[in-house]
């Protein structure tokens, strides 16, 4: 069976970032973010995830930014369990930004609670709270750029530098079924452009086997005067 990818979020949209890659033996995530901008979000980011969290085996997380890791407390409190694979620094920056998120929520609900009294419909529960990003932190693991990992039997993962923040990073996915075929997913996450200071350029992602499915974010790149054919051939 080829392996399925649904679209969770950014799709149409660019935020939300979120994942999910299935076979019949491995569920995992890439990304977990929370949407952003416009009236409807933050309903969208309390509903109930399109799948069930205690069945995710692991997430694979691009970068740091809340649009793409911002919903992993509410995973985590939801059931889910596994390790969080992300850069070191990806790690280090989900440290600060996830606290934030998890301060900035339970402020929202102090002032909707206040407002409640004066009879507004309005939920008073944040998402998670500070103990809940506690928990999830727990259950990052940070790896190095460029170096295969293992997180499952049937799953092989690198991370290649994207260029966009600190820490971000393109993941390349090699899946391989019990029916001796491997298929490779590549995951681009937010691109960054080459030539910026401080910031590695994004990796080009070259290889004697071709990926067969290329999920890539363009927020950015999108702009007239940018293009993709140098990092990303056509495959
Ligand atoms: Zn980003």
């Amino acid at each position: 069976m080829a392996p399925k990818i649904s679209f969770l979020g950014a799709a149409r949209e660019v935020t939300g970032s979120c994942f999910l890659v299935e076979t019949g033996e491995v569920r995992f995530l890439i990304d977990c973010g929370m949407f952003q901008g416009g009236r409807k979000a933050p309903a969208r980011n309390r509903k109930p995830f399109g799948f069930d969290p205690e069945s995710i085996d692991f997430v694979l997380l691009t970068h740091a930014h809340i649009d793409h890791s911002g919903l992993l407390p509410k995973l985590t409190k939801a059931g889910f369990t596994g390790p969080i694979f992300a850069t070191e620094a990806t790690a280090n920056l989900l440290g600060v930004m996830l606290p934030d998120s998890a301060h900035i929520q339970e402020s929202d609900a102090r002032k909707h609670w206040r407002r409640s009294k004066r009879g507004a419909a309005a939920s008073t529960e944040p998402i998670y709270t500070m103990k809940d990003v506690r928990l999830c932190l727990r259950q990052v693991h940070a790896i190095s750029y460029n170096t295969k990992l293992t997180p499952h039997g049937e799953v092989c993962c690198r991370f290649r530098d994207a260029g966009h923040i600190l820490g971000s990073a393109i993941i390349e996915v090699w899946i391989s079924e019990g029916d001796g075929e491997t298929t490779k997913i590549v995951f681009s996450g937010d691109l960054g452009q080459p030539g910026r200071p401080i910031l590695r350029d994004p990796t080009p992602i070259w290889s004697r086997c071709s990926p067969e499915c290329v999920a890539k974010e363009i927020p950015y790149w999108s702009r007239p005067g940018h293009s993709f054919s140098s990092l990303w051939p056509p495959y």
